[in-house]
């Protein structure tokens, strides 16, 4: 940054510090940022360029703005992101919620909404983006939220409270920590990036958990370990479905299958690649009682 370029506090306006920030950063993040400081709808920002930002504000903005200059994320920086059309509060304890992964709420709303009682397990939850949409979407859904970190659990539960979602949280890595209930859905985003995949060492995922993004070498063991387990945890009947990469749906499948998965598919996301795979549990075979 050149000191010199910067507006003396007490004379910047909301134009000239977008114009500085523009300067820096991508410009609807500048935008987003700016919101925050000033707690303000976007509207204003465009109505009221003019209007002069005081000194504290003006310091919060230009630190958000080198922060983000140095990598880190928008969401962590403002503390919240949207997903499936509520705010969630997110701290770097947990994955950024994508819009990807809305995927998996509009598919357990076609396969569940209008049934009388649904229970649904979210393995995985970070900051309980999937659980609490799932709540409260599904009528009469019962949710179970687990995740392995304590953190999480708690940016998890924060968010179920302030939304108004009832939701059963589990400390517990997978399955380990469950009881011996079944569920009639079971969904999950777990990990399943590569561990050696460069793109853990660019842009915001270098900010987010790794415990969140790698499994594995191939990306796989977290989605192989769900898979094998999930039997034994479904209702007869029951669904199971997984968010993956973009190049691991026919594995996805293949695993699906060696774990006696019937109505075994894929579904596409909102760039068109398969990010979701999913099977029905029809009850007997491998796995059953495992
Ligand atoms: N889709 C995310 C990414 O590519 C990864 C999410 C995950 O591993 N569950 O950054």
């Amino acid at each position: 940054m050149k000191p010199h370029t910067q507006p003396p506090a007490g004379e910047v306006d909301i134009a000239g510090a977008l114009a500085w920030a523009r300067a820096r950063i991508d410009q609807m993040d500048a935008r987003v940022l700016l919101r925050h400081v000033l707690q303000c709808p976007a509207a204003r920002l465009v109505a009221w360029p003019e209007q002069r930002l005081d000194g504290a504000d003006w310091a919060s903005y230009r630190a958000l703005v080198e922060r983000r200059v140095a990598g880190e994320p928008v969401a962590y920086l403002t503390g919240s992101r949207e997903f499936f059309g509520r705010e969630f509060m997110v701290t770097p304890a947990v994955l950024i919620p994508r819009p990807d992964t809305e995927l998996l709420v509009e598919l357990a709303l076609a396969h569940f909404a209008g049934q009388r009682a649904v229970r649904v397990l979210d393995m995985g939850t970070g900051s309980g983006a999937l659980a609490v949409t799932l709540a409260l979407e599904l009528e009469a859904a019962d949710v179970v939220a687990l995740d392995r970190s304590r953190e999480a659990l708690w940016v998890a539960m924060a968010n179920a409270a302030r939304l108004g979602a009832s939701v059963s949280f589990v400390q517990s890595d997978w399955f380990d920590a469950l009881g011996d209930e079944r569920f009639q859905l079971i969904v999950a985003n777990p990990p399943y990036i590569a561990a050696a995949d460069p793109h853990l060492e660019e842009g915001d995922v270098r900010f987010e958990p790794r415990g969140a993004l790698a499994s594995g070498p191939q990306g796989l063991d977290d989605l192989a370990e769900i898979i094998t387990g999930a039997p034994a945890r479904l209702e007869s009947g029951g669904w199971l479905f997984l968010e993956h990469g973009y190049d691991q749906a026919s594995a996805a499948r293949g695993l699906l299958a060696d774990a006696g998965f019937a109505q075994i598919a894929s579904w596409k996301d909102i760039a068109g690649i398969e990010r979701v795979s999913g099977g029905r549990w029809l009850g007997r075979g491998p796995g059953r009682g495992a």
